[in-house]
């Protein structure tokens, strides 16, 4: 697969843009500056704000150490006190306020092994990461400080590191995940230099905590508009082999007629085409067909998968485990994994509508249904939204629409009055019970009524001389 990109973004940065600070964000500063201190905008909000992008958390550098940061403001939060970070809890937002730093050595490519406090801002830009990274704002003086090129960078559209990439690389073994997670955000191109690190790095790289790379990844995954130009990024670096090897196991491995791509580019495709909100339905996309190699079979010159997605499953349970991904996460990435292959065709009755739903779970078939299309539409050979799931996508609104009965909570007994019904105690049977009474329903929901349920009840499991009341 070659690197697909639409025509690369050129980004104008727009010192107009830096006015736009909101109110509460200007006070921080000003309250600082008051005090005699130094007070910069950073980061990652100079060149969102720059470029135009809506700046999501607003950080602050100053000389001003934590002790007198928490001193100056009413409400603060010692979040990262040792790292020289306390967050000012404004009414509209949270300001993480850092102390100018100087990190120490870097022992175990992971944290600095000691953060010591800096005189100036000059010093505190030249251990951040990227240049476009490394831009500072002066509000009172309205003056961009940008020691590494930082602005020209972001307008060529390169990521850069800071210094020399190798060196920066094997001081934070996470930031060759950066800087393919910025790439991809933007759209950018990695510096040749910068790129060439990454693979002489890895050994860092592993030894960087994992959620921490997931928690990169993640992002990556939610606000790129395609995760395959950075999935390929970190197939060309070695990030890939070294994080989730088993997607690279469909590299090249064809499919049957229905696919103008390799397993693996379908993979990537199909997490592109995955809403970028739904971070975890593209984390599902990604991997819903990573068992597929495995499964591969000719017959009679056909190529079968088959049972592919309960393999994809498995594989992706390891994966997710292995990124320590919570249980609630990965058992959600897994579910939708395994029903994406759900069949549908119109001779379908409503039962079988209701079965699906159930099966599914109603809180979850937006998302099925968005990895279904994400899958449609990866593998390249489909235009236009299918007919076909439209047809079950309003089957099923409807369903909901009129509170059909798909669980045993829906219905119009539950297990007290079951308890009553039969003159039996909680336990096992209570569930049987029940899980008949959805079945009858699910075939047909007129049944649904507290009087024909309990009917149904008796006529069942109830003992057979019981004299009807
Ligand atoms: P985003 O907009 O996605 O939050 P960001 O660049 O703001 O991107 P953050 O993780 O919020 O990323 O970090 C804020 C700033 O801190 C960065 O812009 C950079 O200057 C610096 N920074 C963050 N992580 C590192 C790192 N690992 N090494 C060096 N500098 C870093
Ligand atoms: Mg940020």
């Amino acid at each position: 697969m070659k690197l697909k990109l639409g025509k690369k973004q050129k980004s104008r940065l727009n010192r107009a843009n830096l006015k736009k600070v909101p109110a509460e964000v200007r006070d921080v500063v000003a309250t600082l500056r008051a005090a005699g201190k130094q007070a910069y905008l950073v980061g990652g909000c100079v060149r969102d704000l720059l470029a135009g992008l809506d700046a999501v958390d607003f950080d602050v550098a100053t000389d001003a150490v934590p002790e007198e940061v928490q001193r100056l403001f009413r409400r603060t939060a010692p979040t990262g006190i040792k790292h020289g970070t306390v967050t000012v809890l404004g009414a509209r937002g949270d300001y993480e306020v850092t102390t100018f730093r100087r990190d120490g050595k870097y022992g175990d490519a992971r944290h600095p092994d000691d953060v010591t406090y800096a005189e100036s801002i000059e010093e505190d830009l030249s251990r951040r990461d990227f240049t476009f990274n490394a831009l500072a704002y002066d509000l009172a003086g309205d003056k961009l400080v940008d020691l590494f090129g930082g602005v020209e960078d972001f307008e060529r559209g390169v990521v850069r590191a800071v210094g020399d990439p190798k060196e920066r690389f094997r001081e934070d073994g996470l930031r060759p995940l950066r800087a393919v997670r910025l790439a991809a955000r933007f759209e950018f191109d990695v510096d040749g230099e910068t790129l060439n690190a990454i693979p002489e790095v890895l050994d860092r790289v592993r030894m960087v905590a994992v959620e921490r790379v997931r928690d990169e990844f993640m992002k990556m995954l939610a606000t790129a508009a395609k995760p395959s130009y950075g999935l390929e990024l970190m197939r060309d670096t070695g990030l890939l082999e070294l994080f989730i090897p088993e997607v690279l196991e469909g590299y090249a491995v064809t499919q049957n007629e229905f696919h103008a791509y390799d397993v693996y580019t379908h993979s990537l495709y199909s997490c592109d085409a995955a809403p970028a909100e739904k971070p975890l339905v593209r984390l599902a996309a990604l991997l819903h067909d990573v068992g597929k190699p495995r499964t591969r079979v000719v017959r009679d010159g056909r190529v079968t998968f088959y049972n592919h997605q309960a393999v994809s499953r498995r594989m992706a349970r390891h994966i997710l485990n292995r990124l320590r991904f919570s249980k609630k996460e990965r058992d959600y990435v897994l579910h939708l994994i395994y029903y994406h292959m759900f069949g549908y065709t119109p001779s379908w009755t409503d039962a079988a509508v209701r079965r699906l739903i159930r099966k599914v779970g109603r809180e979850n078939i937006a998302d099925l249904f968005d990895l279904r299309i994400a899958d449609w539409f990866g593998n390249g050979t489909n235009y236009g939204f299918p007919g076909y799931l439209r047809v079950l996508e309003r089957r099923i609104n409807d369903a909901i629409a009129r509170e059909e009965a798909f669980t045993e909570k829906d219905l119009a007994v539950d297990g007290r009055d079951v308890m009553a019904e039969l003159g039996i105690p909680p336990g096992p049977k209570v569930g049987e019970v029940l899980s008949y009474l959805l079945e009858r329903v699910l075939e047909d929901q007129s049944l649904n009524e507290r009087e024909r349920l309990l009917g149904l009840v008796r006529e069942r499991f109830g003992p057979p001389d019981v004299p009807s009341e």
